[in-house]
């Protein structure tokens, strides 16, 4: 369970709004901010060096919401969300509200808001390639990985050479996998990762035929989607000894949150098997 420090309506003035009048008139906005994390060593030391400032946080709220002018309040919400998340390392995730009171619609309404809650996640990430220099995409990919500012801590596994999986007809593939820590919610990661894959080219031609990079989410936390465009743990994790052998390098504890077995378990069952098609040397 983590501490919370709460700052409650936090009184700011922006321009914000999809009407004119708002943006050069401008009107008042109601800020609140829940923020997580483990603030217990300032109870020891008793030191503001230890926790959150939130004098400070106030100050560059107020500054950002009387800054560049926005359309929407989710914008401004999630701008309030990254500011908080990448300049206070404490903090492990955030509650944002922002009110816009007496907002200007022909209905007697007192205020609309909205709240939203962002986080760092824990992320792996399977990355192969077998079109082109596959070492080069692979590490051209993890770097634009890194290059967001919604991303930290990114570590590459080592890569191996794989037999095609699937399509045989076609050049080896290079396969591995990548931690990272970041704040996009599953869906925007899934637009994140094929937008990198649009530009290193990758052919979107045929399901498990060769490309130039393939980046897969193979876990998020310990959550668990299954919609038909997003499946999350990747469904082929168990099956798949490229992808497992680099996950057990990031992390040979790491838990399958669908099995509830640790990914070196799931690797040597895998090994153990009878149908167990061998891809790794
Ligand atoms: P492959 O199964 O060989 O990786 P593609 O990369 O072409 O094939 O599949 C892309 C589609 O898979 C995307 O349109 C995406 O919506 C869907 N998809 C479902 N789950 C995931 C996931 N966990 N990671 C990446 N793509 C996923
Ligand atoms: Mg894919």
């Amino acid at each position: 369970m983590l501490d919370e420090i709460l700052i409650k309506d936090l009184e700011c003035f922006g321009y914000h709004g999809v009407n004119p009048e708002e943006k050069t008139l401008g009107h008042k906005f109601l800020i609140s901010i829940l923020m997580r994390g483990d603030f217990s060593k300032s109870m020891e030391t008793d030191s503001c060096f230890d926790t959150v400032d939130y004098s400070a946080v106030c100050e560059e709220v107020t500054a950002l919401v009387a800054g560049e002018s926005l359309d929407l309040i989710e914008t401004l919400a999630d701008r309030i969300a990254h500011l908080l998340l990448t300049k206070y390392e404490i903090v492990k995730s955030v509650r944002v509200e922002v009110q816009k009171p007496w907002a200007p619609v022909r209905f007697p309404m007192k205020t609309v808001s909205v709240t939203i809650d962002r986080g760092w996640h824990r992320v792996y990430v399977g990355v192969g390639s077998n079109l082109g220099d596959s070492e080069k995409n692979i590490r051209e990919a993890v770097a634009m990985i890194g290059e967001s500012d919604r991303v930290r801590n990114v570590k590459l596994s080592g890569l191996i050479s794989t037999k095609p999986y699937g399509v045989k007809d076609q050049p080896e593939f290079l396969n591995g996998a990548v931690s990272f820590e970041t704040f996009l919610q599953p869906r925007e990661l899934l637009r994140f990762l094929q937008d990198i894959e649009l530009k290193l080219k990758r052919e979107r031609k045929e399901h498990w035929g060769p490309r130039t990079i393939d980046l897969d989410i193979l876990f998020y936390d310990d959550q668990v989607i299954t919609e038909p465009d997003l499946r999350i743990p990747h469904p082929e994790i168990s099956k798949r000894d490229f992808v497992l052998k680099p996950l057990c390098e990031l992390d040979q504890y790491l838990i399958h949150p669908v099995y509830r077995k640790q990914v070196s378990q799931l690797l040597e069952e895998l090994q153990a098997s009878p149908a167990y098609e061998k891809t790794v040397e």
